[in-house]
């Protein structure tokens, strides 16, 4: 176990951050050193939300032919990403489907029968080099419309937290390339293969930042991933921003040593500032994207390509591990079997790493936006089981918070969700657990304690849901009455105008003109006034013989 400071005295210039685990006796079986384009499957299942904010709204129906990159859910409101069918086909459902989500839950999903053709949408507009034209917002935008949301697992909009530097002067973008879960070799093999893709992508980010500094962050385990990308950066000219300066990219190598690769632990690392609880990292100038998030801006403006396709490891007990190019919307089933698994002999799918993932309700449930990994376990599983042990009552004994990366109180949480009690797991900021596993892994008593936050996050999702379903139900009540209310006042002032028009009227059809000669008669002074209907009255009476 780590302790703070001993960072400092290995790698210089680096810091250290709480807690800290070498996972080095967990490693699986590499993945093959070659990325594996997987075909077309028959079905493709498009969650409505795989990013954070608000899901996507069809913009198809059933029925529908679509070609690939064609929308077909459209953002809503302004957190929020549209989702594009991965290849060509007719949309045969708009249903709920099992999710990854810890919950369990369905959700609402577009189901696609891909048609083997893969054809493209028509009139794709490459941007290219022009970028360098384009004002952050307009460059946020692109991105927005290409559906790219955090593909290290966080899935937040990748548009809104570049457009943040508008507001908040980001000075450095900090590109992740650190994995730091055993098995998950994904990134390392983008970073790898495409490393020109990522650099590309990092110089687009820091246009739109207008960042001066970008940091890509490699663990030092990966050398050739490192030489590849600083063989590329060396190959590639600068690329100068809006007022002529090329800002400064370089690679840093950090240790690997679980969880380097969460946000905040890589922004302590390698500037030495602590991101507080509730505190966003752009709010001290600081920007952290994706290695592969980087790819994807990079396909969107450079190929025109919405976020279709990403890279993913495929491995545990299957004979063939690999990290294969896969299309968003794959089932996880159907992507073991191509590793060499049996559906048949699998106990569970883990999708994410076996430290942070999460065990899959169905072999049917989608590959996502930010899906890395998927792990195969038989029910004789060769695996070791990290968590997997004979739970006992907790004694209290501080081992969890003492570990803890995001120096929460472990044993707090736990207790609060055993209680239900979910306003006080809120108050100990219960959203600021990264579920690195770390109190399960120390914990004495073997308590599975990020299955308690899932489960309170869960809860605590379902009840938000509920809260803002019941919002919106009595807003469109209040609406409704306010609605009648307005009717009727308008009513009744209409009613009052009418009548106070017949009352102007009255003296004037009651009276005659001014300039009548009549008026001057005094018997015409001395008669009563009279109505237009007396009036009407007489002359009938008149006509009559
Ligand atoms: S480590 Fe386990 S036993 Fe110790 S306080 Fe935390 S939850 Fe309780
Ligand atoms: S799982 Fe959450 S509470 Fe446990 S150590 Fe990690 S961040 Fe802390």
């Amino acid at each position: 176990m780590a302790k703070d400071g001993e960072l400092i005295m290995k790698f210089g210039k680096l810091f250290s951050f709480r807690g800290g685990l070498n996972l080095a006796k967990y490693q699986h079986e590499p993945a093959d050193t070659t990325i594996g384009i997987t075909g077309i499957p028959e079905r493709l299942i498009f969650p409505l939300q795989q990013h954070i904010g608000e899901p996507a709204e069809p913009v198809v129906n059933v029925g529908d032919k679509v070609l690939k990159g064609q929308l077909i859910a459209q953002a809503t409101g302004p957190i929020s990403a549209p989702v594009h069918a991965s290849s060509s086909g007719t949309i045969t459902a708009i249903s709920d489907y099992p999710v990854p989500h810890a919950s369990g839950l369905k959700a609402s999903c577009i189901e696609l029968h891909t048609d083997g053709c893969d054809q493209w949408i028509a009139d794709r507009k490459i941007i290219g080099n022009t970028y360098k034209q384009l004002s952050p917002i307009e460059l946020g935008e692109h991105i927005h419309q290409a559906g790219i949301v955090g593909m290290g697992g966080a899935g937040f909009p990748t548009n809104i937290k570049l457009n943040a530097g508008q507001q908040n002067a980001v000075d450095t973008l900090i590109i992740n390339g650190a994995e730091c879960e055993p098995w998950v070799s994904c990134d390392d093999m983008l970073m790898r293969e495409r490393p020109a893709e990522i650099i590309i992508g990092a110089q687009i980010m820091m246009h739109a930042l207008h960042a001066r500094r970008c940091i890509i962050a490699i663990e030092d385990n990966k050398p050739a991933a490192c030489s590849s990308l600083k063989n590329t950066i060396n190959s590639l000219k600068p690329q100068a921003d809006s007022n002529n300066n090329p800002g400064t990219l370089e690679i840093i190598e950090v240790p690997t040593i679980y969880p380097t690769g969460g946000e905040k632990q890589l922004i302590k690392i390698l500037t030495n500032k602590e991101i507080a609880n509730k505190e966003l990292p752009q709010n001290s100038g600081i920007i952290c994207h994706n290695v592969a998030t980087a790819t994807a801006v990079y396909r969107a403006i450079f190929c025109a390509e919405p976020l279709i396709s990403r890279l993913i490891t495929i491995t545990g007990d299957i004979p063939h591990s690999q990290n294969r190019e896969v299309l968003i919307g794959t089932p996880a089933g159907d992507l073991i079997e191509m590793g060499g698994g049996q559906r048949s002999a699998l106990k569970q799918i883990i999708m994410g790493g076996p430290m942070m993932g999460i065990a899959l309700q169905s072999d049917e449930t989608p590959v996502i936006k930010t899906t890395f990994c998927l792990i195969g376990q038989t029910r004789k599983s060769t695996l070791v089981d990290i968590t997997n042990k004979n739970i006992l009552p907790c004694i209290r004994c501080g081992a969890c918070a003492d570990v803890c990366p995001a120096q929460l109180l472990p044993q707090q949480l736990y207790w609060y969700a055993r209680a239900r009690d979910f306003k006080k797991i809120k108050d100990y900021s219960l959203s600021d657990c990264i579920e690195c596993g770390f109190c399960d892994y120390v914990c004495p008593s073997n308590i599975p304690l990020v299955q308690y936050y899932r489960y309170a996050k869960a809860e605590i999702f379902s009840l938000e849901k509920e809260k803002q379903k019941s919002d919106i139900a009595r807003t469109r009540h209040e609406f409704h009455l306010s609605r009648l209310q307005r009717e009727k006042e308008e009513r009744a002032a209409r009613h009052k105008q009418k009548i106070n028009k017949l009352a102007a009227r009255r003296p004037a059809i009651d009276s005659p003109a001014i300039d009548s000669p009549a008026m001057d008669s005094p018997e015409q002074k001395k008669s009563p006034p009279h109505t237009a209907i007396n009036t009407a009255q007489n002359n009938k009476n008149i006509e009559t013989p």
